[in-house]
């Protein structure tokens, strides 16, 4: 498992650590995965919604 260097506290901490567990900083690498989660499941949800959309107008069409 790969270490890298809390860029608040200057401890080492695990590189899947979402939260250095010394003084709590949220790691940078960390951060990004989280934004790009999140960036990820709003996009889920605008194609989600698209699909629906898609869905209900075949199934007017066709009854
Ligand atoms: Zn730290």
């Amino acid at each position: 498992m790969a270490l890298i260097q809390c860029t608040e506290c200057r401890k080492e901490i695990s590189q899947k650590a979402y939260v250095c567990p010394h003084c709590g900083f949220v790691a940078r690498q960390s951060f990004f995965t989280l934004m790009l989660i999140l960036l990820l499941s709003t996009m889920f949800f605008v194609v989600l919604d698209k699909v629906i959309d898609v869905y209900l107008a075949i199934t007017k069409h066709f009854l």
